[in-house]
């Protein structure tokens, strides 16, 4: 299980995987965590796809290999907005047999054509719900805010329920401007928040990736980074190496700050986040 005093006089650097899609060789997915292991992450969390495109049975089995198979510590992403008591229960069952006490709760995004059944209308009444001294709960926030929020003050004052309700550490969304960030952890800590929050930092490495990404979590795009996807955007070489160095500088920054952590949304992407590992290697501490 993380421990509580993951945090104390350590910055830390964790890492984001994916679920192989259901036709994929597991293997890719093993050549991918073999990759990451030598980075020596603190954790790694798994995702879990939106009600229906995936079911947890690919996240509890990726999340126990990570911590079995690979020796790393694993977290499991759980979004409730569909789930039952009883699969919750079911779900943090298996992930206990398997070692893994470290889970995310998420509410999920809405699936248009699908009305929400579950118990659990936000990720509060999950956690609160699993809250045990048998599990870490983790929750996610949102700098520049939850796109579906009534005003940024609702939304920070639902982020302290979770942190009331049992979360004590925060992984945030990916943003491409660091001030944004530094602001958003003032007024949280403002608020009352004393959970440790690492930066969620993905690299961009092309163009349609984090304009569609960037879409559905409304996180603005600096002129700087435009004038350089403006360039490169057409050029994948280019393109990958110039989102690399962006990714880099926004970690000097952050670390520079004392930002609590970095979680890489490495898009099962080793070579990247290998790159982006060694070039920030001696910040982490
Ligand atoms: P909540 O905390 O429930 O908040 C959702 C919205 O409801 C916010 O606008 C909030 O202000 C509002 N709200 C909260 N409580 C109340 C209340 N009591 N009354 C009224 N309004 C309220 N999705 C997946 O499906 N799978 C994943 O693996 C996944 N991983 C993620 C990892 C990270 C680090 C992040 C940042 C997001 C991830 N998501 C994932 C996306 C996430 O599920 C969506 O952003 C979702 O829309 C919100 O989830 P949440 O847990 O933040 O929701």
């Amino acid at each position: 299980m993380i421990s509580e005093t993951l945090f104390q006089n350590h910055t830390v650097f964790s890492f984001e995987v994916f679920p192989p899609k259901r036709s994929a060789p597991i293997d890719t997915i093993y050549r991918t965590l073999d990759g990451l292991r030598g980075l020596r992450p603190d954790f790694i969390s798994v995702t879990y796809g939106a009600a229906g495109s995936q079911n947890s049975t690919s996240t509890v089995a990726l999340a126990a290999a990570i911590q079995n198979r690979f020796g790393m510590e694993s977290v499991a992403h759980l979004p409730c907005l569909y789930l039952s008591k009883a699969q919750a229960l079911e779900t943090t069952d298996q992930l206990l047999e398997h070692g893994v006490q470290n889970i995310l709760v998420l509410r999920g995004d809405k699936v248009p054509e699908l009305p929400p059944q579950g118990d659990f209308p936000h990720a509060a009444n999950l956690i609160a719900f699993l809250h045990s001294s048998r599990l870490h709960l983790l929750a996610a926030c949102y700098p520049e805010v939850h796109p579906e929020a009534e005003s940024a003050e609702s939304d920070l004052q639902h982020l302290k329920e979770k942190t009331d309700a049992g979360a004590n550490h925060l992984i945030s969304q990916l943003f491409l401007d660091n001030a944004c960030f530094y602001r958003f952890v003032r007024r949280a800590r403002a608020a009352g928040i004393t959970a440790p929050i690492e930066a969620g930092i993905m690299p961009v490495i092309n163009r349609k990736q984090i304009l569609h990404m960037t879409s559905l979590c409304g996180a603005a795009l600096p002129e700087k980074f435009t004038v350089m996807m403006d360039k490169y955007g057409d050029n994948p070489e280019a393109m990958r190496d110039a989102g690399i160095a962006y990714a880099v500088d926004q970690i000097v920054d952050l670390v520079s700050h004392g930002v609590d952590g970095i979680h890489l949304y490495t898009m099962n992407n080793p070579l990247v986040a290998r790159k982006i590992s060694e070039a920030t290697a001696t910040l982490f501490h």
